[in-house]
């Protein structure tokens, strides 16, 4: 059975989830209480409607109870984000999704029963932040508040040398868990491999460690 979505607050971030979703076939109901933006999204999304999501009886009319996963987008006005959440946690939404703009508004949203809270600027900073640092870091994802995994191209310091040679988890406390090599990828890497120009490790680790791994090998 298709999985059915909703996305509340067409403005970036929601309408790019709401095309993807749509893209991938999923069925999505579209909702902004802003009738230019329902009206962008009405040959995308499988629905789309003007409503505001701090109304209970809208959001009640609309049979959002029967949606699967509830995906809240609202960008500045944290005041409505909150009321949006807490009406979706009463009533009873399988999985809600929300956007936070600042760390307050996040510890609120998990407090009032948000399942996931995604905080994107502040993520996407981060990432960029870590790639700006050197041109070998590739991609970098928060694990938790001080766990990472980040991508990195072998630099000149690790070609030519094996895992053993480096040993980066004794080293640095890391776990090197996957080797790309082109559109291969090596899930279980072996200690005797040897790593080459356009070699790409994707390495596990607290932030510490991993930025001392940084610091020194990439
Ligand atoms: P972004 O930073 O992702 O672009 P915006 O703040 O521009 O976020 O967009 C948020 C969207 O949420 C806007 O299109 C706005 O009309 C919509 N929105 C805000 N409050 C409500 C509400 N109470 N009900 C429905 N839609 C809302």
């Amino acid at each position: 059975m298709k999985r059915e979505f909703a996305v509340i607050g067409l403005g970036r971030f929601g309408g790019s989830i709401c095309r993807e979703l749509s893209m991938e076939g999923m069925e999505v109901m579209a909702i902004d209480h802003d009738e230019d933006k329902v009206n962008e999204y009405k040959n995308i999304a499988s629905h789309a409607v003007i409503a505001d999501s701090t109304d209970e009886a809208s959001l009640k009319e609309l049979g959002i109870k029967n949606i699967d996963h509830v995906i809240v987008a609202i960008g500045d006005n944290i005041q409505a984000s909150i009321l949006t959440t807490v009406i979706l946690t009463d009533l009873g939404i399988k999985k809600i999704t929300v956007k936070a703009q600042n760390d307050r508004h996040e510890k609120i949203l998990n407090k009032i029963g948000a399942d996931q809270v995604v905080h994107p600027e502040r993520d996407m900073g981060k990432r960029i932040a870590h790639s700006i640092i050197s041109n070998n870091i590739l991609d970098y994802l928060e694990l938790s508040d001080d766990h990472s995994i980040v991508e990195v191209k072998a630099g000149r310091k690790m070609r030519g040398n094996t895992l053993v040679d480096l040993d980066i988890r004794a080293n640095y406390g890391c776990n090197v868990v996957a080797i790309k090599h082109g559109k291969e990828i090596n899930v279980s890497p072996s200690a005797d491999d040897v790593l080459k120009e356009d070699d790409v490790l994707i390495v596990i680790g607290s932030d510490k460690d991993i930025s001392r791994f940084e610091k020194h090998l990439v």
